[in-house]
């Protein structure tokens, strides 16, 4: 069986957590994204969290 990995996308500035990601596989290194966050009103850097 295929080992599911939920990723979680938080906010680096509020640490809001606003994206969750359903990733099939694992990949190497921290995923960095620019995101729009609700609570921020604007786009921030989203980080990999637990
Ligand atoms: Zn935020």
């Amino acid at each position: 069986m295929a080992e599911r990995v939920i990723i979680t996308m938080a906010c680096s500035v509020c640490k809001n957590r606003n994206y969750y990601f359903d990733r099939g596989k694992k990949q190497e290194g921290k995923l960095v994204l620019n995101k729009f966050c609700k609570n921020c009103g604007g786009r921030t850097e989203h980080r990999e969290t637990k």
